[in-house]
């Protein structure tokens, strides 16, 4: 059929709002219109730029009937849930952390309920919602005091803006790294007022560089985790321990380390990565520190400030803290996850847990739903052996051992993928070596039935 006929098939949008209107009737009218004006504008676009692989015995309203109502009742242009079958824990793009049933409880109930937000049950007067926050990440950091901001890189400007805003902020050259593309120390060091000393080299910052460096305008020195960039060999950096003599010579100076990700768990101590407690970097005596929020901890997106009173009140103080400050239920999903690590709970929080699979569980869930999928008439099924990722930036040289499922489908490795991904609930897996590899790391049993009904719908 030519271009022309096909376009010429498409029907006019009454048409199929009339042919769906007794199947969707639960959705107002204005709605399904727009679903079905959506789906045929796509279909026409698809036919003229020759994107479509239609059967050309199938029946075009019958496909346009069926996108429409996909547009329904799955919106891809709104956010959904998906199916993680990456192998990468903290998948930026898919959400980074999944909470804990308790933390998602607690946010419901905040979201229904009115709260003690900023109010003072005690004293019957208005209260601060930084008292709600701090005293747990004083209990789980060790630290003297702490604030909560919308996510890290917040955390980061409003540390540099308050403290050290036209004043030389210190930085090793080996440590002024882009993350995740959007993240630039030196960018967010510009926005801020501060201006940046660059010193040492990408691969070797000595004690003796940063000494030299001080002058009367140095307001702070600044050591930040490379996160997903690593150098390999002939390195040469100074921990912020060091960093703290230099205090000695000028008590205003602020040492301040931005640890990305930081643990709450000793994920070391479990042979995986080398990632510092956030406590024992406190405990050093540092002045401050900042980490994310929804990374390794595995809580809400938000950027998490602890250390000394005296630097944390003043930075409570600033105009930006209000520009920058955490919704109830940010707090509420913080306050369970914190509780988890303060009562040993930790397995509860999904990316502690997963990250924490074995292979050898994860062998065994493959093999169950290899068995499940059983004779499939055109997938190859096999158990492969592989790695998955932690993700967030977070320990990118760490491998973490495990099992997938890997297909094999006669249209191709990213046709399936593609099928994955249009699936009811979206499955996103990862290819490798024309193979479609399912990482059930991340996925629970629930969602492996739902990965299960999907390999079972294609044909
Ligand atoms: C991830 C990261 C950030 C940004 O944190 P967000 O919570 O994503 O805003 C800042 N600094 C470092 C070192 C990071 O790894």
């Amino acid at each position: 059929m030519s271009k022309t006929d096909l376009l010429r098939q498409l029907p006019a949008v009454h048409e199929v709002v009339k042919n769906i209107s007794s199947e969707v009737s639960d959705r107002p009218e204005k709605e399904i219109t727009r679903a079905v004006q959506d789906a045929i504008k796509l279909w026409r676009r698809n036919i003229i730029s020759e994107q479509y692989d239609i059967d050309l015995k199938a029946d075009i309203q019958e496909l346009i009937k069926n996108d429409a109502k996909k547009n329904l009742y799955h919106p891809t242009k709104q956010i959904r849930s998906i199916i993680n079958a990456s192998g990468i824990v903290i998948h930026t793009n898919l959400g980074r952390s999944r909470l804990s049933d308790k933390s998602v409880e607690r946010m419901s109930e905040t979201a229904q309920m009115y709260s003690n937000l900023e109010y003072n049950l005690e004293e019957g007067k208005r209260g601060s919602r930084h008292d709600l926050t701090e005293n747990l990440i004083q209990q789980v950091t060790g630290a003297e005091a702490a604030m909560v901001v919308n996510n890290n890189a917040a955390a980061v400007y409003l540390v540099l803006k308050a403290l050290a805003k036209n004043k030389e902020v210190v930085v090793s050259r080996g440590e002024l790294v882009e993350i995740g593309g959007s993240f630039r120390v030196s960018s967010i060091m510009e926005e801020s007022g501060a201006i940046l000393r660059e010193v040492g080299t990408t691969n070797k910052t000595h004690y003796f560089d940063y000494e030299r460096a001080l002058s009367e305008q140095t307001g702070m020195i600044m050591k930040v985790h490379t996160s997903n960039f690593k150098i390999i060999g002939f390195t040469k950096e100074v921990s912020s321990i060091e960093l703290l003599k230099l205090k000695q010579k000028n008590q205003e100076l602020v040492i301040y380390e931005d640890l990305g990700s930081g643990a709450l768990f000793p994920f070391q101590s479990h042979g995986i990565g080398d990632e510092p407690l956030i406590s024992s970097v406190i405990s050093s005596g540092i002045d401050v520190v900042s980490f994310s929020g929804d990374k390794l901890l595995g809580g809400p997106q938000a950027g998490i400030i602890a250390g000394k009173k005296e630097i944390i009140d003043k930075l409570k103080k600033h105009q930006l803290a209000r520009v920058l400050r955490v919704d109830k239920f940010t707090i509420a999903a913080l306050n369970e996850t914190l509780n988890a690590y303060l009562y040993g709970e930790h397995m509860t929080i999904p990316t502690v847990r997963d990250i924490l699979k074995t292979s050898e569980e994860l062998k065994e869930k493959a093999m169950e739903l290899m068995i499940k999928i059983g004779n499939h008439p055109s997938l190859t099924v096999k158990i492969i052996e592989e790695y998955s990722q932690v993700g967030g930036g977070t320990m990118p040289d760490v491998k973490l051992p495990t099992y997938c499922i890997g297909l094999t489908y006669p249209k191709g490795a990213e046709y399936l993928a593609k099928a994955f991904r249009e699936y009811e609930t979206p499955i996103i897996v990862r290819i490798k070596d024309e193979e479609v590899l399912l990482d059930l790391r991340t996925v629970t049993e629930e969602e492996t039935l739902t990965i299960l009904h999907a390999i079972d719908s294609i044909q």
